[in-house]
């Protein structure tokens, strides 16, 4: 029987303080279990709740205003986790908490990976994000531009660059 590496995906670890980084007191009691084991943490670079009114917050959580939580992050082992992308805002404000990545064209694609990385460069995070990205509540453009999608093509264009 082979053995197989375990891998867990958390998203929306952020500044939040309904989320915020609790959740690494599981995986550290985890790692001790299973020292093998590794978390992916999708954290969007600047998580904007708007619409709910019990979880809204009146400025996006960017994250180069939150230094101990981006030390935080920059301290993880590398051995059992690895950052991601998770969007810029995560929802569109005003409008939705989520799905800040269905409905982009081309150039709106490359509006949010520019916001991304000045960011990621801001909170002195670069070479922290791994090129991947997880769009939030799973939701991706389908639109097409010359036939291809053109979120796609945005970030297969930029997304190395990004992680830095
Ligand atoms: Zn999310």
């Amino acid at each position: 029987m082979e053995n197989f590496l375990v891998n867990i995906s958390i998203d929306d670890v952020t500044p939040h303080p309904f989320s915020s980084t609790r959740v690494l007191e599981q995986c550290f009691s985890l790692i001790n279990k299973f020292p093998d084991i590794k978390f992916t943490l999708f954290i969007p670079t600047s998580y904007w709740r708007t619409v709910k009114p019990s979880i809204a917050t009146s400025h996006p959580l960017q994250l180069d205003r939150f230094p101990d939580f981006c030390k935080q992050i920059r301290e993880l082992p590398a051995e059992n986790f690895e950052i991601g992308f998770h969007g810029h805002y995560h929802g569109i404000p005003g409008k939705s908490d989520n799905d800040e990545l269905q409905d982009l064209n081309y150039a709106q694609a490359k509006e949010v990976i520019a916001s991304m990385k000045k960011t990621v460069k801001d909170a002195g995070l670069e070479g922290v994000y791994r090129p991947i990205i997880r769009p939030p509540d799973h939701a991706l453009s389908h639109a097409k531009d010359n036939g291809s999608n053109p979120l796609y093509s945005a970030f297969r264009s930029s997304i190395n660059s990004i992680a830095g």
